[in-house]
């Protein structure tokens, strides 16, 4: 969960081939551990062998799910998915696993990312002839133009699949017997492979690996595609990868802390990103302080490099989550308050270091530190583990557009310190990100913060465009 200003996860998927066990129940289980990136809807669809069986709804995954749901998903194979919406409106009908229908029979399809070509897909299923049923997210394109590709097999049409599609896509997939995943060939989202007794799981994150009890085997590698049935496994690169473009965000807040991507340690990580920034941005203060939870380790980074003590000085409410409960006027003036909670006395009357993760429109950033000065702070320091966020993602985070972005829209950081009400502000540079996470830049993707995208993406579009472009079908 991002700091105090709302950059949004994309979503979590988690995969399970597992003869003998109550594949249902270790699902739900992988989408507990995978709640932070996504806490709209949840879903989870079995194989049996036979048929699939689904069961999505809105809601955090301990909502959605009760005995009685995981009783009726039966089988020996599932898939799961827990969603913010980064295409298509947060609504029930584009809750995951999508399931089509072929002549194949059923596919149940969980993703994770953003695909920057919707309109390609839309038009190459409309040259199929096939029938839309009113799909308003990518995901339930990449699932139609599967059922509906040339192939013997579902391994066969996912590879004619492939070729069609461009952006970020980690996706697990099930029929009734066979589990598949497959990671984009830019790799940008994370996807994992993990075995489980006998079984096997593929999840978003190795934390999810971790809370079943499964052990991770390796990642995927990017453009490749994994099939597990009654066979065994199946790998084979479905796509030439001609860069690699891992989303450094995920390291500087989308995954939890206790995940190791690409044989990075995420904790680690953030933990680098505070010492480069102590080191970048030393300033004379007392105490250095975390806009908790994932800034924590930075925080820890920066008093460590500098010397000065870290303490925690703003309480955060764990289960604020997603309400659907709207604040009345009053509460929403208070506006921050409903999420942290200062400590006056780690804060009264000193010069206070603040590190967070980001800072997108500028919205949130100066209620807390209007906050902190409640609480007696002298001096307030911002430092942001990451550098000033320029540009839009197209590629699975619901980043704001472009003229929100508090960085875009002011090129001076001294300006941005200013409108923040901050008495300094500093961002991490790409040069010690890249240093922190300690990948070459030419296997991660940075675009939010250089504008070098990965691939071409086209003008901006909405998260809605399809549903848009649905309405005047
Ligand atoms: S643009 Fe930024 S948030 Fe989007 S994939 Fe690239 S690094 Fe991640």
């Amino acid at each position: 969960m991002p700091g105090a200003e709302s950059l949004h996860e994309a979503c979590g998927v988690f995969g399970i081939y597992a003869p003998g066990e109550d594949v249902a129940r270790i699902t739900f289980f992988g989408l507990y551990a995978l709640q932070h990136r996504g806490q709209e809807s949840a879903g989870i669809a079995t194989g049996d062998g036979a048929a699939l069986h689904l069961y999505r709804d809105m809601g955090l995954v301990n909502q959605v799910f009760t005995e009685e749901t995981l009783e009726h998903l039966q089988g020996h194979l599932a898939v799961g998915h827990t969603r913010y919406s980064t295409m298509g409106s947060s609504r029930v009908e584009n809750a995951q696993p999508i399931v089509v229908q072929s002549d194949l029979g059923e596919l149940a399809v969980a993703h994770n990312g953003n695909l920057v070509n919707p309109f390609d897909v839309l038009a190459e299923l409309r040259a199929r002839g096939r029938p839309l049923r009113g799909a308003t997210t990518d995901s339930e394109l990449i699932a139609l133009l599967a059922a509906s590709a040339a192939g013997d097999s579902w391994p066969e049409r996912i590879r004619a699949v492939v070729p069609l599609l461009q952006g970020a896509f980690s996706l697990v997939m099930a029929t009734p017997t066979q589990l598949i995943g497959l990671r984009d060939p830019l790799g940008v989202r994370p996807l994992v492979l993990g075995r489980l007794g006998s079984g096997w799981v593929i999840a978003s994150e190795t934390c999810a690996l971790d809370t079943v009890g499964a052990e991770a085997v390796r990642d995927l590698e990017p453009g490749e595609m994994v099939v597990i049935d009654a066979s065994g496994v199946h790998t084979e690169q479905v796509a030439p990868v001609e860069r690699r473009a891992l989303c450094i965000f995920e390291f500087i807040y989308f995954a939890r802390p206790d995940s190791v991507i690409d044989h990075r340690q995420v904790y680690l990580a953030r933990e680098r990103m505070g010492r480069a920034l102590a080191r970048e941005h030393p300033v004379e203060a007392d105490v250095v302080i975390a806009v908790p939870d994932a800034s924590v380790p930075a925080a820890i980074g920066y008093a460590r490099e500098s010397g000065i003590p870290f303490h925690e000085g703003l309480i955060k409410n764990r289960y604020i989550g997603r309400t659907f409960i709207q604040p009345d006027q009053r509460l929403r003036e208070r506006g921050v308050q409903l999420k942290f909670n200062p400590l006056r006395h780690v804060l009264d009357g000193k010069r206070v270091v603040v590190v967070d993760d980001s800072i997108v429109r500028g919205t949130t950033t100066p209620r807390v530190i209007a906050m902190l000065r409640r609480a007696g702070a002298r001096e307030v320091h911002m430092r942001i583990s990451a550098p000033p966020m320029r540009h839009p993602c197209y590629l699975g985070v619901d980043t704001a557009r472009r003229e929100e972005l508090i960085a875009a829209q002011i090129p001076e950081v001294a300006a941005i310190s200013r409108q923040i009400g901050a008495d300094s502000l500093g961002y991490l540079s790409l040069e010690g990100l890249h240093w922190a996470v300690d990948l070459p830049s030419d296997r991660l993707c940075g675009a939010c913060f250089t504008g070098d995208y990965p691939l071409d993406v086209a003008a901006e579009t909405d998260k809605l465009v399809l549903e848009l472009t649905a309405a005047g079908r």
